[in-house]
């Protein structure tokens, strides 16, 4: 019996299953770092345990603290999500040793599936077909030119320890063998102290299919049927969906069979996946997929695969860790529908999709989708962890009906506050290659131009825009506008980070709910509002009108030309600059714009060069100023970290230090003063 379960995660994945344990009677405990404190999983949890610092290895990798932390709270069991410690033998070891129950595998099925070498011999020795290869030890360079002209190329050098691409290289022929060969030893020790590399087959065009295995301690194996994760950016999953599209009986049945020889032959427990590399090059085929790596835990996808069988995954992990039997046969599992998951991440696409920090003003997802998440709007994505903001998953008869609530779901998403790849899933659903299922994993790659959003708005956003941040949209349902007259607003509206016409808008609201912008005031041959519908232009290159139809909190309904449109808005002000901001998401696009404090606008170049502010989230790193300094324009003052990249913040111009408001290891936020100088003639004694 488990009573009260020690989730060692934290976000959407630790809220997942908290809800699963909370449904099933179950007492959850929440661990938390400093970063962490107010998070959604620790509010969802009946208790919450401190455990350290922001950075994982002092919180959510500490595995005496997680233990303690188990002991003090009299949890019987410990469940790690994915991530983090899930795939640690050694924090399985712990865990047991503490006589608490691990929510999954046993520590030898996680090092039998440790080392890629180890496994695929093992897998091979099972009768599980694959990559052709060498995954043997002798690692001397000209033997391994043997075996590599065997194989054949393209190949790819692979290092046994590896994950997440690092220490892979393509090779395409042998006169390339041997310096590739060093510059993947190098990067593998580099990066996980171990030098051995395997050598595989290079599949083209290959589709990654991996196939759902469940094993309880009574000896039985199931399989949930496959999803597919084709859809990758650097090795990296963006869609999933299950089925796999294309599979047919024959093949669906040599691969599971082969998942759950492989899983058999580790005496696996809970569950796990089997990656495996297909040939899709002809379709799908009995011999035309290989073992690549399996993975000893509930993983990132799961929900595509409950979607698709009716089976809560994580029920089952806390049913078959307590001892119980898998609570269905094979025969009993069934697959219906089509379910696709994509992962929304803070992330700039445009930026070779570096991850952004920041806190979230909106967080609003549609109802219609299920959406897996561990973030709320007010929350923030700090840069000690991974960005992902949700899983946004659907659900439907088939697969286009599936895409379909997908590309729906998708434009009812807002995330106002940081970029995000929300454009860019959009653009991925319209892709045709993948709508068609023709994929493999260089489709992203491949069409990585048109999939990058263009952000250009038109007169309407911006009108929209300007009617929130004038503070004129307050409007009753009764009455229609409270307010209403005409308003002059001041707008040097920027659009994300580009700068804008600096001019003077005038926005013009009238008693029916018509608003009519003009982008320049004196220029009054905008549009104009007529009392025909069918003939209402919507706008021209001078401004814009429309009908507001009504105005919530969170979104503004309205009629543009003949078409009814709602756009989702949030408002914030920024804490140290007072410049607000305003974020409209349309169908397509989110649209960020700032105005400019009026009391500090114009003497922006002044007031700014007064102190040093964050530039976003992160961690001072060093500091090299101290009070009283008199130091030069462009002499670096600080080392900031954010998103595993350093940035070093200079002096803007001569002065002199009045304070220093940071010291290393501080977590700050975006806009927080770190330096403040004197003022340029005053004087310090
Ligand atoms: P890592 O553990 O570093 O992520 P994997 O072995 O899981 O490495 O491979 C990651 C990705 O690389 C796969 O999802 C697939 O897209 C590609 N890949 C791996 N092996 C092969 C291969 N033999 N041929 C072609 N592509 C491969």
């Amino acid at each position: 019996m488990i009573t009260k379960i020690l989730i060692a995660n934290r976000g959407e994945i630790a809220c997942r299953i908290i809800k699963t344990a909370t449904a099933m009677g179950i007492d959850t405990v929440a661990v938390y770092s400093d970063a962490d404190q107010d998070a959604m999983h620790v509010k969802s949890a009946s208790v919450a345990v401190h455990i350290g610092d922001a950075p994982a290895t002092h919180s959510y990798l500490d595995i005496d603290k997680i233990v303690q932390a188990a002991l003090q709270t009299g949890a019987d069991a410990i469940h790690p999500g994915y991530g983090f410690l899930s795939e640690n033998p050694n924090f399985v070891e712990a865990v047991t040793e503490a006589g608490l129950t691990f929510i999954g595998p046993s520590a030898d099925a996680i090092r039998a599936m440790g080392l890629k070498d180890a496994a695929k011999q093992r897998m091979a020795e099972a009768g599980v077909p694959v990559v052709p290869g060498y995954h043997g030890s002798e690692q001397d360079p000209a033997a391994l030119q043997a075996q590599a002209d065997i194989i054949g190329y393209p190949l790819l050098i692979k290092a046994r320890s590896g994950g997440g691409g690092k220490g892979m290289r393509l090779v395409s022929g042998a006169s390339e063998f041997k310096e590739r060969l060093t510059s993947a030893v190098r990067e593998a020790e580099n990066a996980f102290g171990d030098p051995v590399v395997l050598l595989e087959k290079f599949i083209e065009s290959p589709r990654h299919i991996e196939v759902q295995v469940f094993g309880d301690s009574h000896g039985s194996v199931v399989h949930l049927f496959e999803r597919d994760c084709t859809l990758q950016r650097r090795h990296q999953k963006v869609i999933e969906e299950a089925p796999a599209p294309g599979m047919s009986d024959e093949v669906r049945t040599a691969m599971t069979q082969a998942a759950i020889t492989a899983a058999s032959a580790i005496g696996y427990t809970s569950a796990g996946t089997i990656e495996f590399i297909v040939d899709g090059s002809q379709g799908l085929r009995t011999d035309g997929f290989w073992f690549m790596e399996m993975n000893t835990r509930l993983q990132v996808e799961h929900p595509v695969t409950e979607c698709i069988t009716g089976v809560d995954l994580v029920e089952w992990q806390i049913r078959v860790a307590a001892g119980e039997p898998i609570p269905l046969q094979q025969t009993q599992i069934k697959l219906r529908g089509h379910s696709v998951e994509a992962r929304l991440y803070a992330e700039d696409p445009a930026a070779d999709f570096l991850p952004v920090s920041g806190q979230l003003h909106r967080v609003s997802f549609p109802d219609r989708a299920r959406i897996d998440t561990g973030v709320e709007s007010g929350d923030s994505i700090t840069p000690f962890y991974d960005p992902m903001i949700a899983k946004i998953i659907t659900f439907a008869s088939d697969r286009t009906l599936a895409m379909q609530a997908m590309s729906s779901a998708l434009s009812g998403t807002h995330i106002a506050g940081t970029t995000t790849n929300l454009s860019f899933l959009s653009a991925l659903m319209k892709n045709v290659e993948f709508t068609q299922a023709q994929m493999d994993t260089s489709l992203i790659e491949r069409h990585l131009d048109a999939l990058l959003p263009v952000v250009s708005d038109t007169p309407i956003e911006r009108l929209l825009a300007c009617l929130v941040l004038s503070g004129l949209n307050q409007w009753s349902e009764t009455s229609g506008w409270r307010l209403w007259g005409e308003a002059s607003i001041r707008v040097k509206l920027t659009l994300q980070d580009e700068n804008r016409c600096e001019v003077v808008h005038r926005l013009q609201l009238s008693p029916d709910g018509r608003v009519r912008l003009n982008l320049d005031e004196h220029d009054d041959s905008a549009v104009k509002p007529t009392n025909d519908e069918a003939s209402d232009t919507a706008y021209d290159e001078r401004g814009a009108v429309i009908v507001v139809q009504s105005i919530t909190d969170n979104d503004i309904r309205y009629r543009a030309g003949t078409e009814t449109c709602t756009a989702g808005y949030a408002l914030w002000t920024q804490a140290v600059t007072g410049d607000q901001y305003v974020s409209l998401k349309s169908a397509q696009h989110t649209y960020t714009y700032s105005l400019k404090n009026p009391l500090t606008a114009g003497e922006d170049a002044q007031s700014s060069a007064n102190t040093i502010t964050a530039p976003m989230t992160g961690v001072i790193r060093a500091v090299h100023a101290a009070k009283g300094d008199a130091v030069n324009s462009g002499t670096a003052l600080l080392v900031m970290e954010a998103m595993k990249m350093e940035t070093t913040l200079e002096a803007p111009r001569d002065a002199t230090i009045e304070s220093v408001l940071c010291a290393v290891g501080d977590a700050v936020n975006d806009g927080d003063v770190l330096i403040r100088f004197t003022e340029p003639d005053d004087v310090i004694d």
